[in-house]
């Protein structure tokens, strides 16, 4: 380990630039001693006084507010005049009232920024299986369901399993109530126990967590051979930096850069987290060294992203939600699964009619045929990287404009198709 740490700091010196070691007079100061000679101590108040004293302190606390800047007051002021110059006949006191429940009062309360989520409902078990095995899982779901119950009774638990679903990166068993550690290893146990199952393949089973949204700033975008950074190096350094231990990435991290002429980044990443996001406060305001740089944490307002639906490949839903009465495949966007592709969809079936007459996609080769993005019509699977969607996946304006456009077309469709004229 010691190795392969010195190995990184050797590659981070390379990437990011020999660190300069600041002098130890630059952080410390070590004043003259003066000895000072101490204050006289005042008579014990009585109780009685200490009380007021205290309540009146309580009192002034929750009244005092931070003064307003000249420029709200400027800016109160006029808005106020407006009204008065529109309304002259008003009582000052309404011209307040009106002012202030239109343009609000500049106050100087800072806005608490909200990195971390609540999630949705804690009533599941949630256990990170590998794709294939959460297929194989709810396959058989119902049997696994009322065998999950069964323990569970015998145990006299109050918890039951309703249903399993799938998850991102695993299945989820939806319960009637917060499972309790317990209830989470008989599920656990249970599974492990399952003939075909290997037992390694599945992890201790978990309450569903939040999320925290962070960024780093302080980084340069550029690294020293002149290569953007990338996610990778992000995760890679995270490895080996103490600040991070014991935290997990909940994505990829994403860098911008600080503005377009910048040559500095900002690093947005997600971190699993308790809803009370305590492992976002450890990090939260937190500096490290990154070669010669000086990075900081800092929290940043939720952006979970645009989710995208893995039964229909849409994007503004999540799988859970989806209203469609069957699965979309994401390489031709034809109502059927990913893997009955060669079967089902027309491309990949003959027909002797079209020209040149086409054959038949022999069993066990891949679609040879162009894929359509059911999206962006483009020539990718639906949940492709290359996909404008996919990019935009964080930008909710462009997605709201595009399922608007989306709605528009549909209807034009529709008038077209009823005689009608197009908008
Ligand atoms: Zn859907
Ligand atoms: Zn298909
Ligand atoms: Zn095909
Ligand atoms: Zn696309």
């Amino acid at each position: 380990m010691t190795a392969n740490k010195s190995s990184i700091r050797d590659n981070v010196t390379k990437e990011f630039g020999k660190p300069t070691r600041p002098s130890p007079s630059a952080n410390t100061h070590y004043g003259p001693h003066v000895t000072k000679v101490p204050p006289s101590i005042p008579p014990c108040p009585s109780k009685e006084i200490l009380e007021k004293s205290r309540a009146c302190q309580q009192k002034t606390a929750t009244k005092e507010k931070t003064p307003l800047s000249y420029a709200q007051i400027a800016s109160n002021v006029a808005n106020a005049l407006k009204i008065k110059e529109a309304f002259p006949a008003l009582p000052n006191k309404k011209v307040l009232e009106m002012h202030n429940a239109a343009f609000g009062q500049h106050t100087n309360k800072a806005k608490k920024v909200q990195f971390t989520t609540k999630g949705p409902s804690r009533k599941q078990a949630i256990i990170p299986v590998h794709n294939d095995l959460a297929e194989s899982i709810m396959g058989d779901a119902s049997t696994y369901v009322f065998q999950i119950n069964t323990l569970l009774k015998n145990v006299k638990s109050s918890m039951h399993s309703e249903f399993i679903r799938p998850c991102s990166g695993g299945i989820a068993i939806i319960t009637n109530e917060v499972p309790n550690p317990s209830d989470l290893s008989i599920i656990g146990n249970y599974f492990k126990s399952v003939e075909g199952i290997n037992s390694n393949d599945i992890p201790s089973p978990r309450l569903l967590q939040s999320k925290s949204y962070l960024k780093i700033t302080g980084l340069p975008y550029l690294r020293n051979d002149g290569n953007k950074i990338t996610s990778d190096n992000i995760t890679d350094f995270m490895k080996h930096i103490d600040l991070f231990e014991n935290v997990s990435l909940a994505t990829k991290p994403r860098i911008i850069k600080a503005s377009p002429k910048s040559d500095m980044a900002i690093i947005w990443f997600d971190i699993w987290d308790t809803q009370n996001g305590s492992k976002a406060k450890l990090l939260i305001n937190h500096s490290f060294n990154l070669g010669r740089h000086i990075a900081i944490v800092r929290a940043t307002n939720m952006n979970p992203g645009v989710p995208q639906c893995h039964n229909c490949w849409k994007w503004g839903h999540t799988t859970f939600l989806c209203q469609a009465h069957g699965s979309r495949c994401q390489k031709c966007s034809s109502p059927h699964k990913l893997e009955h592709h060669r079967e089902l969809a027309w491309c990949c079936k003959a027909n002797p009619k079209s020209n040149p007459p086409r054959l038949k996609t022999a069993q066990g080769t891949p679609c040879p045929h162009p894929f359509k993005c059911i999206n962006c019509k483009g020539k990718h699977m639906a949940d492709d990287s290359k996909c404008p969607f996919w990019r935009n996946r964080f930008n909710r304006d462009w997605h709201s404009k595009k399922a608007q456009e989306a709605r528009e077309s549909k209807a034009n469709s529709i008038r077209l198709a009823v005689g009608g004229k197009k908008l």
